[in-house]
């Protein structure tokens, strides 16, 4: 919801994804899709659209799209179509994409988004087609002339269309985030936005509450989550204004401006009769077999929600914590390795806070963790088993990450095994009192605020190391004595 001068304004956003497919060869020619290469280096003459040239389907790419259907868990089309949208770009040396329109490979499928306080709600997925990218012009070489490179140009891409479901910048930036999470567990793409491997168009509308749909404006190739949430909200804005102003909302395609924070008019809206859509004569209708196709379902990894159900199930983890570590499927596989035969609450905290914090400090992902899952477990076998206390346990962990020893070895070296010798815990407590024989006095008066300092002080004469359980159980007994 906006606020308007006139009541409230709903927000409405549809989201249509361009996730570039994994696979090493290109959707239509056997030209290699690597990134980073040099220009042109990996155009075939189908994707050159020299004459005679005909396209091939490469197969690898049609399963990656019923894999992500499935994931998605949409309805996969047996039957589909490739048609020629058709228009003029410089980098699209054909004149027409090959693309999916009337009949495309998947439609109908969800992904749940998970919202703060838990909440999880369900987007709807319109449809979901394959499609050719185009190649990349390049303004920024010569003062003046432009260059093209065709690298790109025939590239699987996967176009995901959303429902118009979502409600408001963040309801947008969690289905992207969920999106890329189900794309990467699948294996289908990257999902990579700075190398323009995950592309959004959002679009965005107003309406009041229980009317109609409002006339929508569409952002193009949006490259950051932050990106979206921002273009989102300044766009709302604008239109806000524009309708409470008495005026109308314009359907047009806008850029948006990262420096300036603000979306721009790009071209007026195109409508699909523009494109001249046809059947491709070039390509049959793709028909897939129903056992490959449930062969490909066979093959599905467990998937984000159902890892997350069994955490909590299994684990007994908060549906927050089971959230947070199935976000990447590296990082579930981690928390899991450590989790076996352990207190999986426990290894879920030292997941989630001191390794995330040493990861984050370092700049590093968890497949590059400088504590592999036997050290974690290691270190937290040690609280376990009594050797150190969880507090003692934060030290050697940090001792850890900066020298790459395990958590024995540091115990040791640094003399951090836990006292829980009665003997040596008496011996502190009794020279801890005498030294407070006016605050002895105090707490026997009844200012029970004080236990708290003679705990502290007892670690402090043992450099922390007593197992505080034992202080507190021989404090108590100490004092009332
Ligand atoms: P096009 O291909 O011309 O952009 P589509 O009908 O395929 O048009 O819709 C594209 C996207 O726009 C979808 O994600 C859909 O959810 C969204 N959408 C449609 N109507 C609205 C609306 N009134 N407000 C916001 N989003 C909308
Ligand atoms: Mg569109």
């Amino acid at each position: 919801m906006i606020e308007g001068a006139s009541g409230p304004w709903e927000v409405v956003i549809g989201l249509e994804i361009h996730a570039q497919v994994i696979s090493r060869a290109k959707l239509f020619s056997g030209a290699s899709t690597a990134f980073g290469a040099q220009p042109n280096t990996q155009v075939s003459f189908v994707d050159a659209a020299m004459p005679g040239m005909l396209p091939v389907i490469n197969e690898a790419c049609v399963a990656q799209a019923v894999r992500t259907g499935l994931g998605l868990r949409a309805a996969i089309n047996l039957r589909s179509v490739f048609d020629r949208k058709n228009y003029f770009y410089p980098d699209l040396p054909a004149g027409y994409q090959i693309s999916q329109y009337g009949q495309p490979i998947v439609s109908r499928g969800e992904v749940v988004i998970d919202l703060a306080g838990g909440v999880a709600r369900r987007v709807g997925i319109t449809r979901l087609h394959l499609e050719q990218d185009a190649g990349k012009s390049l303004h920024d070489q010569h003062p003046e002339l432009s260059y093209v490179d065709l690298n790109r140009a025939g590239v699987a891409l996967m176009e995901i269309v959303s429902e118009p479901d979502l409600r408001s910048a963040e309801e947008a930036g969690a289905y992207v985030r969920k999106l890329r999470t189900i794309l990467r567990y699948l294996g289908t793409c990257d999902g990579n936005m700075q190398e323009g491997s995950l592309r959004v168009d959002a679009n965005v509308s107003l309406r009041r509450l229980g009317a109609p749909f409002g006339t929508r404006c569409e952002i193009k190739n949006v490259n950051s989550i932050r990106f979206l949430q921002q273009a989102i909200d300044y766009e709302a804005g604008r239109q806000r204004d524009v309708l409470e102003g008495g005026g109308r909302v314009v359907q047009e395609t806008l850029l948006f401006d990262p420096g300036e924070g603000v979306t721009r008019s790009m071209r007026s809206k195109e409508e699909a009769h523009d494109y001249r859509y046809f059947p491709d004569p070039d390509l049959l209708p793709l028909e897939l077999d129903p056992q490959w196709v449930e062969d490909i379902r066979r093959g599905l990894p467990e998937l984000p929600d159902e890892k997350k159900a069994r955490f909590v199930a299994d684990y007994g983890l908060s549906a927050y914590d089971a959230g947070v570590l199935v976000a990447e499927r590296e990082t579930a596989d981690f928390f899991e390795a450590v989790a076996r035969g352990r207190d999986a609450k426990l290894v879920a905290n030292w997941v989630t806070g001191d390794l995330f914090g040493a990861l984050n400090k370092a700049g590093r992902d968890i497949a590059t963790s400088p504590v592999n899952t036997a050290r974690l477990g290691q270190l937290i076998d040690r609280i376990a088993d009594q050797t150190i206390s969880g507090r003692i346990a934060k030290e050697v962990f940090e001792a850890m990450v900066e020298t790459g020893a395990d958590a024995d070895a540091i115990i040791i070296e640094r003399g951090l095994r836990q006292i829980t010798d009665a003997g040596a815990i008496e011996d502190a407590i009794a020279a801890v009192l005498a030294a407070n024989h006016d605050k002895v006095q105090e707490y026997r008066a009844g200012k029970d605020k004080l236990f708290g300092f003679f705990v502290g002080q007892v670690m402090k004469a043992t450099q922390g190391k007593a197992n505080p359980k034992l202080v507190n159980e021989m404090l108590r007994g100490a004092l009332s004595g």
